[in-house]
C-alpha cells in the first residue's frame, strides 16, 4: 500500500462528446462502479458544456455512493485537438465555442481535484490497450469509426501523441483525390468515406436516386431515425443496396488499416466505435481482406486486426488509466 492514504483511491473517467457525456467511477483495479451520461448541449455554449462535464463527474461518483473526496482524478477525453500539458482544447469541429478552452483548469476548480485532458480517440485507444489487450502488445493502432473517424497510437506500451499532440488523425488521412468533401475542408478523408455519415449520406443519396432499400419500410422515406443498427437488421434481411455501402466502407477501413500497418507495422489494429459494434460480423472479414491485398508483401505477418468489445465504455475506461498514471 504505498498509496497516500489522504488521497482517494478513486478515479473517474469521462468521455466528453458532440452529443454525450459518459462518466465512470473506477475503483484501483479497473472495475466500474458507477456510470452516468449527460447530454452535452453544446449549443448552449461552452461554460454550461464545462458545468454538465462536472456534473456527470459528481452524478457518477453519488452513483457510486462516494464523495469527491475519495476520488484521486479525474482523465477526460475530449473530441478534438488537446494540449494535454496545458490542459486546454486547443480546438473541438462538433462543438460550438470550443477554440483555447481551459478545460482541466475550469473542473479542477469545479470539482476540487486533479484533471487530465486528453483527446478522445486517444484516450480510447489507451482504454482498449489496457482492458482488453491482456498480452499487453508493445504496439496497437486504434480506429474508431462512429459519427467521423478518430484514432489512436500506442507505441512501446505508451501513447503517442506527436510533437504538437495532434498525432492519430487517422480519419483525415486522404485516400481519394477527388472523393467527397469532408468536414476538415479536404476532400477524400478516410472519415468521408466510411465513416457513419458517410454511410448514411451514401444510403439517403441513393434512396433519392430511386434505389430501392427495406430502410426505407422500416424508418419511412426520409430516413431521419436512422442508425448503424438498422445497417445490421437491412443486411440480414437480405437488402443488397445496403450491403453494397456497407461493404465498400469496408474496404476503405481495409485499405486505411494497410496504409497504417505499412508505416508502422503495429502487433495488434484494434477497431471500435459505433459503426464497428453494430457491424463487425459484416465487415470484419472484407475488412481483414482489404488489408492484406493493399498491405506490403511481408508486413501483415502476424499483425492482428481485431474488433473492439468495450464499446461506449472505451472512453470512460481509457480517461480512468489516463487518470490513474498521472495521479500515482
Ligand atoms: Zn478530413
Amino acid at each position: 500500500m504505498a498509496e497516500n492514504s489522504t488521497k482517494g483511491e478513486y478515479i473517474v473517467g469521462v468521455d466528453l462528446g458532440g452529443t454525450k457525456i459518459l462518466s465512470g467511477v473506477f475503483k484501483n483495479s479497473m472495475d466500474c462502479i458507477g456510470t452516468a451520461k449527460l447530454s452535452t448541449k453544446s449549443q448552449r455554449g461552452v461554460e454550461e458544456v464545462v458545468e454538465r462535464v462536472a456534473r456527470c463527474v459528481n452524478d457518477a461518483v453519488d452513483e457510486a455512493d462516494l464523495t469527491m473526496k475519495q476520488v484521486a482524478g479525474v482523465g477526460i477525453g475530449a473530441p478534438g485537438a488537446v494540449d494535454f500539458d496545458a490542459g486546454t482544447v486547443i480546438f473541438a469541429p462538433n462543438m460550438e465555442g470550443w477554440k483555447d478552452v481551459p478545460l482541466k483548469k475550469q473542473l479542477e476548480k469545479a470539482l476540487g481535484v486533479p484533471v487530465f485532458v486528453e483527446n478522445d480517440c486517444n484516450i480510447a485507444s489507451l482504454g482498449v490497450y489496457v482492458a482488453e489487450l491482456k498480452s499487453k502488445p508493445r504496439s496497437m493502432v486504434g480506429i474508431f469509426v462512429g459519427t467521423g473517424i478518430g484514432g489512436g497510437l500506442v507505441i512501446n506500451g505508451e501513447l503517442y501523441s506527436g510533437f504538437g499532440h495532434t498525432a492519430g488523425e487517422i480519419g483525415h488521412m486522404v485516400l481519394e483525390i477527388s472523393g467527397p468533401k469532408c468536414g476538415c475542408g479536404n476532400k477524400g478523408c478516410f472519415e468521408a468515406l466510411a465513416s457513419r455519415t458517410a454511410i448514411f449520406q451514401q444510403i439517403k443519396a441513393g434512396v433519392k436516386d430511386g434505389q430501392k432499400t427495406i430502410l426505407t419500410e422500416m424508418l419511412g422515406d426520409g430516413l431521419e431515425d436512422l442508425r448503424s443498427g438498422d445497417l445490421r437488421k437491412a443486411i440480414r434481411r437480405g437488402d443488397k443496396f445496403v450491403e453494397g455501402i456497407v461493404e465498400v466502407a469496408a474496404e476503405y477501413i481495409g485499405i486505411a488499416t494497410a496504409n497504417l500497418v505499412n508505416i508502422l507495422n503495429p502487433e495488434v489494429v484494434m477497431l471500435g466505435g459505433g459503426v464497428m459494434e453494430a457491424l463487425a460480423d459484416e465487415m470484419m472479414s472484407v475488412i481483414v481482406e482489404t488489408a492484406k491485398d493493399y498491405a506490403m508483401p511481408g508486413a501483415m505477418r502476424g499483425v492482428e486486426i481485431l474488433s473492439s468489445k468495450l464499446g461506449d465504455s472505451a472512453g470512460i475506461t481509457g480517461g480512468a488509466v489516463l487518470a490513474r498514471r498521472e495521479t500515482k
